[in-house]
């Protein structure tokens, strides 16, 4: 099992992370001190531990990622987060982008459809200092209705289409952010939810995603 140790060293890798990523263009400082605050090498099996903070993506289990660190700030940059917004997040994965909404204050319910993955949530004691995310087995398309209706909606994986059922659960002025895909790769999408039921759509960097792939695996 993995200790949960950061040391000094991990600590000066984050900060030099950090400015990577200001370089790279992101400027939210509460969006860059949640992701220093938070240790990127417990989300990684431990032989990743001296990699960790890199700006790349890695693999977890099941043939899924963790995001890229510079995907996960710039997602979070564009959800524009505000203490208490109610985030509903399409795809745990390594749990990190659930994290990082936790610890800016969001309340964060996030759906993964891999079995294994979803199960392994539940081993993640780090977890327990966020009583403010909450796991959830299912469909990502489905959403969840039960605690809809939530303020912005983030998809971390490659969408074919804007899913309907996540657009329903949306507040009016509520945002999404999702990755959809286009020939080789996903380009990253903002849809805002008007007051009289319309949609604006914002387009911004291209991306690399893994599928956003229908009903639950396992
Ligand atoms: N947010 C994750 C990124 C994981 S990669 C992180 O920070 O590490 C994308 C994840 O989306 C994978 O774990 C994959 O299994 C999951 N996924 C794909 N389609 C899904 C769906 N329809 N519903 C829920 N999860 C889905």
């Amino acid at each position: 099992m993995r200790k949960y140790e950061d040391s000094y060293q991990h600590k000066g890798l984050r900060k030099k992370l950090m400015d990577l990523l200001r370089e790279k263009g992101i400027s939210d400082e509460n969006v860059l001190k949640a992701m220093n605050n938070i240790p990127r090498h417990y989300f990684l099996d431990s032989a990743f531990d001296k990699i960790a903070y890199e700006d790349r993506a890695f693999p977890i289990s099941e043939g899924q990622t963790i995001s890229q660190p510079y995907t996960v700030a710039y997602q979070t940059q564009l959800l524009q987060i505000k203490p208490n917004d109610k985030i509903l997040e399409i795809g745990t994965g390594s749990i990190y982008q659930a994290t990082v909404l936790a610890e800016m204050g969001a309340k964060v319910f996030t759906i993964e459809r891999q079995k294994k993955l979803f199960e392994n949530t539940k081993q993640f004691i780090f977890k327990n200092q966020y009583p403010n995310l909450k796991f959830f087995y299912g469909d990502g398309y489905e959403g969840l209705p039960t605690y809809a209706p939530f303020d912005k909606v983030i998809i971390t994986a490659a969408a074919p289409f804007i899913p309907p059922k996540l657009i329903e659960q949306l507040k009016t002025g509520g945002k999404m952010i999702i990755p959809v895909d286009e020939d080789h790769h996903q380009r990253m999408l903002r849809i805002t939810k008007n007051a009289d039921g319309s949609m604006s759509e914002e387009a911004f960097e291209n991306f690399s995603f893994v599928p956003m792939l229908s009903g639950r695996n396992g």
